[in-house]
């Protein structure tokens, strides 16, 4: 990404054709926000339920948006059961535009 530290950082390049490392990626963002370097804005789950909910496949998206409190841009951050996981620069009101869906119960 561009000019910021803290969003530079965040991504974790994943092994082959897989962008990001899921696990790593999911992690430096659970690191930052605890830091007090990022915040959670809004998520289908919080980051730390994203990896488990993923792994239920009770559902196939899983979106996070994130405040980076170094340059105030928004970092998206979705993980797909059967696809690439994205992180982006988002728009704040991209968070509004999105349809979220019901988070179905925790699988036990
Ligand atoms: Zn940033």
């Amino acid at each position: 990404m561009d000019d910021c530290d803290t969003c530079d950082s965040v991504g974790v390049p994943g092994v082959g054709a897989l962008p990001w490392d899921i696990d790593a990626t999911t992690e430096a963002l659970i690191d930052r926000v605890r830091a007090g370097r990022m915040h959670e804005l809004r998520g289908d789950v919080p980051l730390e339920d994203m990896i488990p909910l993923l792994e239920s496949e009770l559902m196939y998206t899983i979106v996070s948006f994130v405040e980076c409190l170094d340059c105030g841009r928004v970092l998206f951050w979705g993980l797909c059961v059967r696809g690439n996981p994205i992180l982006r620069h988002a728009e704040r009101t991209d968070i509004d535009h999105r349809q979220w869906g019901a988070v179905p119960p925790r699988a036990r």
